[in-house]
């Protein structure tokens, strides 16, 4: 069972026996057993940079060097006390950063683990998914469009299986495949009885032998160049990450420029004014920003991976922020896709069907009295061609049944069996000999089935127009054939649609046993109509209110969907869209040029029977608007439009792989509420880095001022160079990062969409730096005057002055958190459990420093007087009174009549 075998020479028989299978797969305890032996499927990771280097690259920064220099100079001139805090700030900012990016490395492992691919494998003849790692050798893989192949395989089935190999070959147009071996000295790109590993299904059904799994495979020789590691990092970060380091040098060109002006022209003593302007460098520097980004993203990315929303591409975190339309999928999204046969229309009867979920038991009634389906041969027939156009299968797991492949096959594997025991029997008795798979475009499947006795039929189903389009007559009451009455078969249609539930059709056709190949041509305008199948899908609650919570939010909901345009209307009413009563379908859509559907598209809600390329019709139509877009999809055609909307969003369930790989976002569950909740955090996420910028630089601006003041003044520096690195120091561990963890704000799905591109340093947030840097200017010298005047000692009127300015760190903290509304309600004051952490560990650190006798001596303070304390506090209070009474000033000033929200420091 080695991989160096030439697979694509060798006869399908021959594979199998040497691989040790056969076409119904291995047993489970076999599998185990291979698993022990040959590992997981999975490319050998990428070795990790060891710890001690991850750690030394923390101090790789301007900013870091610049501080190491000054403690080298220090040391030099003696002042082992500066030297000591220098070192320490260093130390605390790698330790940060390295701890920080531990924590964001594993939410994004985690996320991985969460995008883990699953395979669909026989195993004892049964279908099973399972994860694609527990791939082992000799394991038959049943292949769909859409599927990422998750290891070499022999072909041993292929109906129109096209795959395209671009990963491995570089050629982007997909190639056929089929099941006959090929010549041995064939190109990789030739081999067309082989399926790769990592290359992408996009058309057709097929099935192989798992020849080689993990590093054995194709793409597992290569594969160094692929593991490529995703930094946490969105546009907006980025550019603020640029803007730190040019804020840095544009910082340290002002500070050579002081330094030159206290030497040369006021005269100052050098290790003093040395100390100084490192203080100066320190204090402006916004060191700790970037890691605090990098916090917020990854708290955000990991509360969204709770509530089911997987971020594949992380800039899509600050998109979802300004999403002001949502194109979701119906099936699964805003219904449950549990789906249960509830009525079935043939001529003459209209039959109800009951049971419980997939449970193959329940009565079919006619006229509200029980059947005895061997006495309605018509509906047994319908049953057989349910039982074998399906690929589902049911199963019973603790008493409760479910499906394994399409719930809507599984309710009709129900169904079958509740009309006799012809259904589930016939997928015995017949053999499936060809498949011309479902497809969304054609919007149906058949198949065609050989039993013992010699006879062959096609069964099909699918959307009622495309089956009534291929009929020529229907089954009559008595089992006999008629010319098929069109327009009574769609009324009927209409009837089953209009009350929510999803209409399929079903027909068939005999054929000669020679038959053997499945063509096109075989179902067009031939087929025998048996009749109409109803299948109840009801709505999920949740997405009844996440629908609301979107129109409260501004956003605007809209159903793209594959079914009956009666079913998505009555859908779309129950679900609460905006406009249920006014649907376009894909046929209007395809009547309309660009610029009609641009009118139509923003007023309508509903997009009936529509498929993959409508979608991207759509979106494209949407986004002429300038409107950034949402957009679900599930199948390998949906992937255009996927990439093009704004942010795409795969559906991990049923969603296909390419689809997935096509998206930013993955929903875990399926569910529209979790693409609400991801919005709520993505507006969170973007709140929240606005918060921490918000935060940060007018603190730096603050602290900056106050000692550029001093120097340009010729006055006594009001707090010291090692005192300014201590209040860095310890704010820079605790209030600095509280930002990144705060929770969403209560307005936060009350307000409309941020608008897309708006930049981050608005006119607002400068002069509210502007504003707090100078109130910070004034506390710290009103309080230090004021010490002075009292007679203090200068060292207490120092202590005095960095503690204010400390406590004024902590007030303009509390007035950041509710950016958007008023910070003086209880909620707001009662704060989280990490920014009361931040402030106990902050006050404690200043008390510390403050009156322990050891830290006076090392950072010359002294003992504050409770009173003076008392008026610390105050002006604190001070600050954050101006600033509030400001914000609420604005708020009225830029409030339009009638709204009730404010967009503070945003505008
Ligand atoms: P949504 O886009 O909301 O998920 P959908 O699942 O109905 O909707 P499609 O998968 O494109 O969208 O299906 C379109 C139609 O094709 C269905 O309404 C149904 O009539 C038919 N159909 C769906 N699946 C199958 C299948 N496996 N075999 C035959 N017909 C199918």
């Amino acid at each position: 069972m080695e991989s160096e075998h030439n697979w694509h020479e060798l006869s399908q028989q021959q594979v199998l026996s040497e691989m040790e299978t056969t076409t119904q797969g291995l047993s489970e305890n076999e599998a185990l057993a291979r698993l022990d032996t040959h590992g997981l499927n999975r490319l050998p990771a990428l070795p990790r940079r060891g710890v001690l280097l991850r750690f030394v690259v923390h101090f790789n920064n301007i900013l870091i060097y610049v501080l190491l220099g000054a403690a080298l100079i220090t040391s030099l001139l003696d002042h082992w006390v500066d030297t000591a805090v220098i070192l320490a700030v260093v130390f605390v900012n790698a330790v940060i950063g390295f701890a920080q990016e531990g924590k964001a490395e594993k939410a994004m492992d985690a996320i991985r683990l969460m995008l883990a691919p699953r395979a669909a494998v026989l195993r004892g003849n049964q279908r099973h998914t399972i994860e694609g790692e527990k791939l082992v050798p000799g394991d038959v893989v049943l292949l769909e469009a859409g599927d990422k192949v998750p290891a070499d395989l022999r072909l041993l089935k292929a109906h129109g299986l096209q795959v395209q190999e671009a990963i491995l070959t570089g050629e982007s147009v997909a190639v056929e495949k089929q099941t006959d071996p090929v010549d041995a000295e064939a190109p990789l790109g030739d081999r067309s009885c082989l399926a790769y590993s990592g290359t992408t299904i996009t058309s057709g059904q097929g099935a192989g032998v798992v020849v080689a799994t993990g590093a054995a495979t194709e793409i597992g020789r290569i594969s160094d160049l692929l593991a490529g590691v995703e930094t946490l990092t969105t546009p907006l970060v980025e550019q603020m990450g640029t803007f730190a380091k040019w804020l840095a040098l544009f910082i340290l060109a002002i500070a050579a420029l002081i330094f030159a002006f206290g030497l040369f022209v006021q005269h100052h003593e050098f290790s003093e004014l040395f100390m100084a302007v490192v203080g100066l460098s320190v204090a402006a520097i916004p060191e700790g920003l970037p890691a605090v980004l990098t916090i917020t993203l990854a708290v955000g990315v990991q509360a969204m991976a709770q509530r089911n929303a997987i971020v594949r591409r992380l800039p899509a975190i600050e998109t979802l922020g300004s999403v002001s339309v949502i194109c979701t999928d119906k099936t699964g999204t805003l219904t449950r896709n549990e789906m249960s046969v509830a009525s079935v229309v043939m001529q003459g009867h209209r039959y109800t069907v009951e049971g419980e979920g997939y449970e193959p038991l329940g009565t079919i009634k006619l006229e509200g009295s029980p059947v005895s389906p061997p006495d309605h041969q018509p509906l047994t027939e319908l049953a057989r061609v349910a039982a074998l156009c399906n690929d589902a299968e049911l199963k019973k797991r603790e008493d409760t049944w479910t499906v394994e492949g399409d719930p809507m096959e599984g309710a009709l594997l129900a169904l079958s069996a509740k009309a006799g025991t012809d259904g589930p029997e016939a997928r015995s008795q017949w053999t499936r000999t060809d498949i011309i798979p479902f497809d969304s475009r054609h919007k149906f499947m058949a198949t065609l089935n050989h039993n013992h006795e010699n006879h062959a039929l096609i069964a099909v189903k699918g959307a009622p127009e495309q089956i009534l389009s291929m009929c020529k007559e229907h089954r009559t009451e008595e089992g006999g054939t008629a010319p098929l009455e069109e327009t009574y078969w769609r009324k009927q249609a209409d009837n089953i649609a209009a009350q929510g539930q999803r209409v399929l059709a079903l027909a068939t056709k005999p054929v000669v046993p020679e038959h053997t190949v499945l063509e096109q041509s075989d179902v067009e305008g031939t087929l025998i109509f048996l009749g109409l199948v109803g299948l109840i899908d009801p709505p999920r609650q949740e997405a009844i209110a996440a629908v609301a919570e979107c129109h409260g939010a501004g956003i605007r909901v809209k159903m793209i969907t594959g079914d009956h345009v009666a079913t998505a209307k009555a859908i779309g009413l129950q679900i609460g869209l905006q406009r249920p009563e006014k649907a376009l379908t894909g046929a209007d859509i395809d009547n309309l040029d660009d610029t009609a559907l641009g009118m139509e598209v923003l007023d309508v809600d509903i997009f009936a029977r529509t498929s993959p390329e409508h979608k991207l019709r759509l979106v494209t139509a949407l986004q002429a608007h300038g409107i950034t877009v949402a957009m679900t999809g599930d199948g390998v055609n949906d992937a255009p439009a996927l990439k093009r909307a704004d942010v795409g969003i795969a559906m991990g369930l049923k969603g296909s792989e390419a689809a997935k790989e096509a998206s930013e976002l993955v929903l875990a569950d399926d569910n529209f509420a979790s693409i609400v909740a991801a919005v709520r955090e993505g507006r969170t996420v973007y709140d929240n880095i606005k918060k921490v910028i918000s935060w940060t630089l007018p603190t730096n601006a603050g602290e900056a001022s106050t000692i550029i003041v001093a120097l340009m003044l010729g006055m006594v520096l009001p707090i010291t160079p090692i005192q300014i690195l201590w209040v860095n120091l310890i704010t820079a561990i605790t209030l600095g990062i509280a930002l990144a963890f705060e929770p969403t704000e209560e307005n936060t799905m009350h307000r409309p969409p941020r608008q897309r591109g708006q930049p981050l340093l608005t006119g607002v947030l400068v002069w509210h730096i502007a504003l707090v840097g100078i109130l910070f200017l004034c506390g710290v010298f009103g309080i230090y005057t004021y010490a002075i005047d009292q007679q203090y000692s200068l060292e207490l009127a120092r202590t005095m002055a960095m503690n204010t300015l400390v406590v004024m760190e902590i007030f303009h903290l509390f007035f950041i958190r509710n950016m958007y509304g008023t910070s003086l309600t209880w909620k707001a004051v009662h704060g989280t459990r990490v920014v009361w952490m931040a402030v106990i560990v902050v006050t404690a650190g200043q008390f510390a420093i403050t009156y322990l006798p050891p830290l006076q001596r090392i950072f010359i303070t002294e003992s504050v007087p409770i009173l003076d304390g008392v008026i610390i506090v105050g002006i604190g209070a001070a600050l954050f009174a101006i600033i509030e009474i400001e914000k609420q000033i604005r708020i009225r000033l830029s409030r339009p009549a009638g709204s009730s929200d404010s967009l503070i420091l945003q505008k």
